[in-house]
């Protein structure tokens, strides 16, 4: 994979509702700005190997 998967599309992924760090990951504990998933590449210098799609977003 050489993109940073689609955490909007992720089933780990939430909404904060803090305003300052509104985007939340349920596996790295991380809230943020960003993507968590760009946190996560920037941090370990590695594709978060996590992403699993939400069963609540439609396929394609
Ligand atoms: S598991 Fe990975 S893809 Fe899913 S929300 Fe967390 S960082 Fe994003």
């Amino acid at each position: 994979m050489t993109r940073a998967p689609d955490c909007l599309k992720c089933r780990h992924f939430f909404v904060t509702w803090d305003t300052r760090y509104p985007r939340g990951c349920r596996v790295f504990e991380i809230k943020s700005r960003e993507l968590p998933s760009h946190v996560v590449l920037r941090s370990t210098g590695r594709q978060c190997p996590s992403f699993e799609r939400s069963p609540k977003v439609d396929a394609g």
